[in-house]
């Protein structure tokens, strides 16, 4: 993790030897959050994903023996459609993501992506084809412009620009003092949590996996950041599976389906229409947030 830290005149030298080994920087994330405790089965092929259904089959799993926490959870993730995690905080969402990645491996049940077990195949090519936006990106200490191509360092610069523009960075880079030259990071400006968000969403287009993972910042972004980061995330899932992390449900308002997780099982799920007029543990929490923000009308 230390060369995550390191001094970014250090950066070509990165560029050039990860060029073969790394394909992936936003993987760092879940570098942070777990270190991998799985190893790859000696029979283990490559993932392929002509089609991108994700599947949870009665999944179990504690990070201790002495403690559950997924329990008995099962929902489908259909091909290029969202679908939204939600819950209160410690409900299992994160760790449902950090199964998926197999950063841990499920003590029952089954995680299948195209029908195949992530246990089945390298770790490698499964992370290969998932692309995270976390709640927090790492920048380097270099160009806004090379800090987006590190979705896919043999990207052309065109391809980088074209990602720039689905991610809503056009007009913020034309704004900076050096435009896409502008050093960022830790010794070069400090972007905004928002503006963040879109460098990594940008780092995502360019990947361009099949199955997109978002983890939806907890802080409270800027009503401007948030409108242009949702419509970001709504042009990408139309083309791919998109599994996302809700913390305000008025940002997945419209995912195909929502799931609900409480104390690590699924309480509902369905569209939110659907959870609203249930009249459950959804629409209680959208009461909730809804006079949070000062709208103080009743779930209809
Ligand atoms: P939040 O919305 O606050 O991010 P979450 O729904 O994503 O919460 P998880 O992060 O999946 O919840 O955590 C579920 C439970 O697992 C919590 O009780 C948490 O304390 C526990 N937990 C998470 N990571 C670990 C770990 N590495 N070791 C042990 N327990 C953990």
């Amino acid at each position: 993790m230390m060369q995550v830290f390191m001094p970014l005149n250090f950066l070509g030298f990165v560029y050039r030897e990860m060029k073969g080994a790394m394909t992936n920087i936003e993987n760092m994330f879940a570098l942070m959050a777990a270190k991998p405790k799985v190893a790859d089965s000696e029979t283990a092929g490559e993932l392929r994903v002509p089609e991108g259904e994700i599947v949870f089959r009665d999944v179990c799993f504690g990070y201790s023996a002495s403690r559950d926490i997924v329990r008995g959870v099962s929902f489908r993730v259909p091909a290029r459609q969202k679908v939204a995690l939600v819950g209160s905080s410690g409900a299992g969402k994160s760790t449902l993501f950090k199964l998926l990645f197999r950063f841990y491996d499920v003590s029952s049940g089954d995680i299948t992506i195209d029908g195949q077990s992530v246990r089945s195949v390298t770790q490698s090519s499964l992370r290969r084809h998932i692309g995270v936006v976390p709640q927090d990106t790492v920048l380097f200490n270099t160009s806004i412009f090379e800090n987006v191509r590190y979705g896919r360092i043999e990207a052309s610069d065109d391809e980088v620009w074209e990602a720039i523009r689905l991610a809503y960075l056009t007009d913020f880079i034309a704004e900076l003092p050096d435009k896409e030259h502008t050093l960022v990071g830790e010794r070069g400006l400090k972007l905004s949590g928002g503006e963040k968000q879109r460098v990594s969403i940008a780092r995502a287009l360019l990947k361009q996996p099949p199955i997109m993972v978002f983890d939806e910042a907890t802080s409270s972004l800027d009503s401007h950041s948030e409108k242009v980061i949702l419509q970001a995330i709504r042009d990408i899932s139309h083309q791919q599976t998109t599994l996302v992390i809700a913390h305000r449900l008025s940002t997945i308002m419209d995912a195909d389906r929502i799931i609900v997780l409480e104390n690590g099982r699924v309480a509902e799920q369905g569209s939110h229409g659907e959870l609203l007029a249930r009249r459950g543990l959804y629409a209680h929490l959208w009461d909730v947030q809804q006079h949070e923000q000062g709208d103080h009308s009743p779930a209809p």
